[in-house]
């Protein structure tokens, strides 16, 4: 969905819209989406600048990065950005270190689908996790350890475990 900044109203544009990405477009490799991302964007024009905002909302499987499982990752996420004209892409390395939030467009041009993409990459976390307190798999047996299954009582005197410690100790 391209929008051609020339023909922004001056009342800006509200738009309300379903998105279908490819699991492939995202950038957390293992993630699945389960359903399409809506947005809900208001896209204005204060002179030259084109400031985007809105919400995107959607669910997704991600993995988990402690125990290697599947779990279902709400996005519900805002943002606010502007958008420069190309001209001032020349100067973009003084602008950068003023605001972050700020993009170019070019050939008055945004591709709004692009935009929600990006922002949609952006909501996710660093290391998905289950839950916060999820402890993953056990180095001993395998087995998860919230679940209870595993049956390791004394972890933390086991003979490897301790050895691997020691050697990480002598790492530093
Ligand atoms: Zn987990
Ligand atoms: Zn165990």
């Amino acid at each position: 969905m391209v929008i051609d900044v020339n023909e922004i109203p001056r009342e800006g544009l509200h738009i309300d819209q379903d998105f279908d990405f490819a699991s492939l477009d995202l950038v957390e490799e293992e993630a699945v989406l389960l359903e399409p991302t809506h947005a809900v964007v208001e896209v204005r024009k204060a002179g030259s600048e084109v400031l985007v905002k809105g919400k995107i909302t959607t669910r997704l499987s991600f993995i988990c990065s402690r125990c290697l499982r599947p779990f279902e990752y709400a996005v519900d996420s805002i943002f606010d950005l502007v958008y420069l004209p190309e001209e001032l892409d020349e100067v973009k390395e003084e602008l950068e270190e003023e605001d972050l939030e700020r993009f170019f467009y070019y050939h008055q041009q945004l591709d709004l689908r692009e935009i929600i993409l990006e922002q949609l990459n952006l909501s996710f976390p660093l290391r998905p996790l289950c839950s916060e307190d999820c402890e993953g798999i056990c180095p001993v047996c395998g087995e998860l350890i919230n679940q209870g299954r595993c049956s390791c009582q004394v972890q933390e005197s086991d003979p490897r475990l301790e050895k691997l410690k020691s050697f990480l100790r002598d790492k530093k």
